[in-house]
C-alpha cells in the first residue's frame, strides 16, 4: 500500500500509530488493540522505530503481524540516528521482502543508552537518509513536520526550509507533530504551501491518556499545553482515571472538528498502543457525520 494513493483519492484517511509491544504478554494485549481499533476502519496503520535501531526486531515483528496476519495496510518507520548506511538498507530489505510498499522517515534522537556509539557514517539529518532510500529503493517515503518548530530548530522557517529539503529528496506526504491549538497547524501549513510545499501535510493528534503523560510528552515534544486546555487539565481530578481519559476524547473530537472543517487530507492518531480514546474519537466523528 502506496498511502499517496490514499490521500490523492480519500479524504480523511485515517491512520493509526503503533510503538512495538515489548515482550510476549504485550503482543498479546497489542493484538486486541488492533482488533477494536480495526473495527473503527483505519486507513492504515504505522509503526514505529526506536532510537539507534532499539527496537529493529520488535518493529519488524509487529509490521510482519498487522501486515501478515492481521491484513492491515502497514507503513514501517525507520529512524536513521547512528545507524551506518549497511544497518540501514539490512533494515529496508526484510521491510521489501515483507511487501512493505510505504517507509516513514525521521532522524531519530540519540538513544538514552549511555555506551551506544554511533557508526561513522550514520546520516546528520532526515533529509540525507530520504535521499539515500530514495535512490535505492521503489518505496514511497513519508517525513515529519513540526507546526510548532523542531525542539532543535533556529527557527520555525529554517525548520520549514529543512521540512522543503526533504520533500525534494523523495518524500511525498508529510506526518506531523501534534499540536494542541489547531491555529498552529493551519498557519504552518499556510507557510509550507508558501514555501513552495505541495505534498499532502497530516495533522498529528494525541489525545490526553493521563496528566503524567500529556506532561511529560508535551516537554519532550516540544508542545504547547495551551490555556484552554491547561483550564480543562486543572478542573479534572488526575485520580480520576475515566474522567482525565473523557476531557481528552472531548477534547480531540473538538480538535478534529475544526481540522476537518478546514478540509485537512487525513487524521493520525498517536494511539501510545490504547483503543479507548482513539476508538471513542472516530465513533464521535462519525455520529457527527464529519465522515
Ligand atoms: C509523525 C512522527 C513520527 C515519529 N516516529 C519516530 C520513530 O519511529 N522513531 C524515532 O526515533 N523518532 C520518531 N519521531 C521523532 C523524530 O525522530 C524526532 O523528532 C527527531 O528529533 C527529528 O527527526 P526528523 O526526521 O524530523 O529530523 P530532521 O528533519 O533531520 O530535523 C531535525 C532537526 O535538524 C534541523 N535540520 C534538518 N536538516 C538540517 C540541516 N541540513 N542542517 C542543519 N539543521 C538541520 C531541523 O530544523 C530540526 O531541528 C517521530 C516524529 C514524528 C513527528
Amino acid at each position: 500500500m502506496r498511502v499517496t494513493t490514499l490521500y490523492g483519492s480519500k479524504r480523511p484517511v485515517i491512520s493509526m500509530e503503533f510503538f512495538p509491544p515489548r515482550d510476549e504478554k504485550g503482543v498479546q494485549a497489542f493484538t486486541g488493540t488492533i482488533s477494536e481499533l480495526t473495527a473503527a476502519g483505519p486507513d492504515y496503520m504505522t509503526v514505529t522505530f526506536g532510537a539507534g535501531g532499539s527496537t529493529r526486531d520488535g518493529s519488524y515483528q509487529t509490521v510482519q503481524l498487522l501486515l501478515k496476519e492481521m491484513r492491515q495496510p502497514t507503513v514501517a518507520y525507520i529512524a536513521g540516528y547512528g545507524l551506518g548506511p549497511e544497518d540501514i538498507t539490512a533494515v529496508l530489505d526484510k521491510y521489501k521482502a515483507l511487501g512493505v510498499q510505504t517507509i516513514f522517515v525521521v532522524r531519530g534522537d540519540k538513544p538514552q543508552d549511555e555506551g551506544f556509539k554511533p557508526h561513522p557514517k550514520s546520516f546528520g539529518h532526515a533529509s540525507e537518509l530520504i535521499a539515500f532510500i530514495k535512490g535505492r529503493y521503489d518505496f514511497t517515503l513519508g517525513c515529519a513536520g513540526y507546526p510548532e518548530g523542531h525542539i532543535e530548530a533556529v527557527s520555525l522557517e529554517k525548520d520549514i526550509d529543512f521540512l522543503k529539503r526533504k520533500v525534494d529528496n523523495g518524500a511525498a506526504y508529510i506526518v506531523c507533530q501534534y499540536f494542541y491549538d489547531n491555529a498552529y497547524f493551519l498557519k504552518y501549513v499556510e507557510k509550507c504551501r508558501a514555501a513552495g510545499i505541495g505534498v499532502p501535510i497530516v495533522p498529528g493528534i494525541m489525545p490526553v491518556y493521563t496528566l503524567k503523560m500529556t506532561q511529560m510528552l508535551a516537554k519532550v515534544c516540544g508542545t504547547t499545553v495551551t490555556a484552554a486546555l491547561r483550564a480543562k487539565l486543572d478542573a479534572v481530578d488526575a485520580a480520576d482515571k475515566a474522567a482525565v481519559l473523557k476531557l481528552g476524547v472531548d477534547f480531540a473530537v473538538a480538535q478534529c472538528r475544526g481540522l476537518l472543517h478546514a478540509g485537512v487530507p487525513g487524521l493520525h492518531f498517536y494511539t501510545m498502543n490504547r483503543a479507548g480514546s482513539t476508538k471513542a474519537i472516530i465513533d464521535a466523528l462519525k455520529a457527527e457525520e464529519l465522515f
